[in-house]
């Protein structure tokens, strides 16, 4: 048998996305980077490459464990579970799947916003439930059109949503380390600023240690009791506790989050507020983002592996 030069790591990989890589390249497999020490030695000394998907840190100890690395796939635009100074210090380049994903996340993040405002969630339980017909009409909601929305991290998917909020008519506000080129929106250098010019605050930052916690109380105190807060990009990225008191005193309006922190198991503080629209980190989840996504990462590993540039490096 030829020994794999393709390590596929990740137990959410999908039948089809699995099959596609082995068939590309002589391969073995792991659920994550606590299984990779289980491959056998002489298969870690010919694997080459690492496509990976996941939320686990994956780290120079598990890096060590594969002599001849030259390059971890990442499966997703945000590497923050791969240490990329690790990997640059062995000589291991590290790539992921930008830019393919971003129209998808952007969409979610306005349906959150949209469903927050108009609180589409109590409207799908009154009609479900028969309370319509006995009790009539919802107290009315928020307009979403005309009102003004901040994004703080205006990078590839924060464009796609300020376009999209744009089509609404919103004034547009954002917070980037520096001034863009837009059409006209308003820059804000400091994120507690923004938070309190603005009735949205919708956060695409990257993750990781930089941006930990980047959206502070103190941002999260500037939004005021009508301030909505949209999260798409990492737990990591807002300061969960403060939210958690903030929405739960109603000291802001309400939250539509799609990323949290330990998630699948996030805090049960969340499950009980009914001020906030929950999803399961499913920006990018789409069958047809899915499958561009795991085409980019494959064309990655390809290129190494065939020595040609490389479409998405990130080091
Ligand atoms: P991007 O184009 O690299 O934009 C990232 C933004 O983060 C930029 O605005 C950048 O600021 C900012 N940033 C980076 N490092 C920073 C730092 N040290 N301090 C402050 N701001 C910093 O990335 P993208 O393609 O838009 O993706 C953004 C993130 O979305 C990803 O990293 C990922 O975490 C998340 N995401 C989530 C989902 C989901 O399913 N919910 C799916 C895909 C991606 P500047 O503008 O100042 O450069």
């Amino acid at each position: 048998m030829t020994d794999p030069v393709l390590l596929i790591s990740g137990a959410s990989f999908k039948e089809d996305e699995r099959a596609r890589l082995a068939e590309a390249y002589p391969a073995t497999f792991v659920d994550g980077p606590d299984a990779m020490s289980g491959v056998p030695e002489g298969q870690r000394r010919a694997i080459r490459a690492v496509a990976y998907k996941g939320h686990k840190p994956f780290g120079g100890a598990e890096m060590d464990l594969f002599p001849n690395l030259g390059v971890i796939a990442n499966y997703g635009v945000g590497y923050d579970a791969i240490d990329v100074a690790a990997a640059s210090a062995r000589g291991i380049k590290v790539t992921n799947t930008p830019d393919v994903l971003s129209d998808d996340v952007a969409d979610l993040a306005v349906a959150m916003l949209l469903a927050q405002a108009r609180t589409m969630r109590l409207g799908e339980a009154h009609v479900r439930s028969g309370d319509w017909a006995k009790k009539g009409e919802l107290p009315l909601n928020r307009k979403v059109s005309g009102s003004t929305v901040g994004i703080v991290g205006l990078g590839r998917i924060g464009r796609e949503i300020a376009d999209r909020l744009a089509a609404f008519k919103m004034e547009i506000h954002y917070h980037s380390r520096s001034e863009k080129e837009t059409p006209g929106w308003t820059y804000h250098a400091d994120p507690a600023r923004l938070a309190g010019a603005v009735d949205f605050l919708v956060v695409a930052l990257v993750g990781g240690s930089a941006t930990e916690g980047y959206v502070s109380k103190e941002v999260i105190d500037a939004m005021g009791p009508r301030g909505v807060l949209v999260n798409i990009s990492r737990g990591t990225t807002v300061d969960e506790g403060a939210l958690l008191d903030a929405l739960e005193e109603g000291r802001i309006g309400g939250a539509g989050l799609d990323v949290f922190l330990n998630e699948p198991n996030l805090d049960p503080r969340f499950l009980k507020l009914e001020n906030v629209v929950l999803q399961p980190h499913q920006g990018s989840g789409s069958v047809e983002t899915r499958r561009d996504m795991a085409l980019l990462q494959l064309a990655n590993v390809r290129a190494f592996l065939e020595g040609a540039a490389l479409p998405t490096a990130v080091n």
